[in-house]
């Protein structure tokens, strides 16, 4: 018998396919290793893992953060876990938290927030009464709020509602052509200025968008999406995120054009991240997906993290440093200056984003009523 270590379950369709217990665990599980190096055993578990979903009773959706190199202050997340899969999310090791692995787990074992909107209307409400000051809400900052469930559950749609209703400053962050479900609020929003939306492209290689970010869009469906929210006058910003030495770093021209061509005005970057328990799912995917180009991979990575695999420098971890770092950035730089592309990230620190409008907050009654409006 041992301790419960990673174990690779022959999956098809997912990002990542290691079994990893959360860090946090506080009763540990011990494998039966009679079962466990059984090759019948690993069969019958089956290739195809089914999505599951657990409800959060949590009270609040809005979370806030003081990083100084993360561009939003307030983050609204109705989901947790992401069935995008994407090997590299650096949201992984949130899975922990809440006991759960950030491997196989973290992309087929999703936690969702039934009440999102209600509890943004009650995050606003209390704001007015506490006379906080109206920030733009990034929806949503750490998973994808347009992951594949959402056409089921439809949360987020319900949220932009509630931000269309109170008149609320929001921006959007998606992998996913789902967005496109929501194009008459986003141009209701737009139309008010209360709008931005970031569309994350790392490639135009759609078998490369396959075995990287397995149930995300595929790269044309995010170009068409882009010149879709363009044309209601939302200002859309393309994100090349993550950028992965030795993977996807070629493509960002590419990228740069086809984004601008279907109407993207602004462009950012974020370098490969590998905090706590991300390394050891990237690595395995890696391995399973570039053998011959591993080694050279994690030596680029040390490259621009100082001989180590990750850096949670404020400052650097979101560029890199070293020539792969300046390299990079003079890349994005260049080619967004040859496709008129205002670019977002620079040395680390976001520059200024589209102007949204903080000053039509109103709140709204449950009766429909606007708050102290004269009939
Ligand atoms: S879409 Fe974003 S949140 Fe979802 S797995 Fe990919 S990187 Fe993570």
């Amino acid at each position: 018998m041992s301790e419960h270590s990673p174990f690779k379950q022959n999956v098809t369709g997912r990002g990542s396919s290691l079994r990893i217990v959360s860090r946090f665990e506080t009763v540990k599980r011990i494998d039966d290793e009679e079962v466990i190096n059984d090759p019948e055993y690993i069969e019958s578990l089956g290739q195809k893992v089914a999505t599951e979903y657990f409800e959060d009773t949590s009270n609040s959706v809005v979370s806030e953060n003081n990083s100084p190199d993360v561009p939003f202050r307030y983050s609204l997340n109705p989901y947790r876990g992401c069935s995008h899969g994407c090997s590299y999310c650096y949201a992984r090791p949130t899975h922990e938290y809440l006991g759960l692995g950030p491997g196989l787990d973290f992309e087929s074992k999703i936690v969702i927030k039934p009440n999102a909107a209600e509890l943004f209307r009650k995050w606003l409400v209390e704001g007015h009464h506490k006379g906080r000051a109206v920030e733009p809400v990034m929806i949503s900052g750490v998973t994808d709020c347009y992951q594949g469930c959402e056409k089921q559950f439809e949360l987020t749609r319900r949220c932009l509602e509630v931000a269309r209703d109170f008149r609320y400053p929001v921006q959007l962050i998606t992998k996913n052509g789902l967005i496109r479900r929501d194009l008459d609020l986003i141009e209701e929003l737009a139309s008010m200025q209360l709008v931005s939306v970031a569309i994350s492209i790392t490639t135009l290689d759609q078998s490369l968008t396959r075995i990287m970010e397995p149930r995300t869009s595929a790269p044309q469906v995010r170009l068409n999406t882009i010149r879709q929210i363009a044309d209601t006058g939302c200002p859309v910003m393309v994100m090349v995120a993550p950028i992965i030495p030795g993977i996807n770093e070629q493509e960002i021209p590419n990228v740069l054009k086809a984004a601008a061509e279907s109407g993207a005005t602004r462009a950012g970057y974020v370098a490969l991240r590998l905090p706590l328990t991300v390394e050891p799912v990237f690595l395995e995917w890696l391995e399973q997906h570039f053998p011959d180009r591993k080694e050279k991979v994690i030596e680029r990575i040390r490259t621009m993290r100082d001989g180590k695999m990750n850096s949670s420098t404020y400052g650097e971890r979101m560029t890199g440093k070293g020539v792969w770092g300046d390299q990079t950035r003079q890349l994005m730089t260049t080619f967004c200056k040859r496709y008129g592309l205002d670019c977002g990230v620079s040395y680390g620190k976001p520059t200024e984003r589209p102007k949204l409008r903080c000053d039509l907050f109103r709140v709204v009654e449950r009766n429909g009523n606007v708050q102290g409006e004269l009939f």
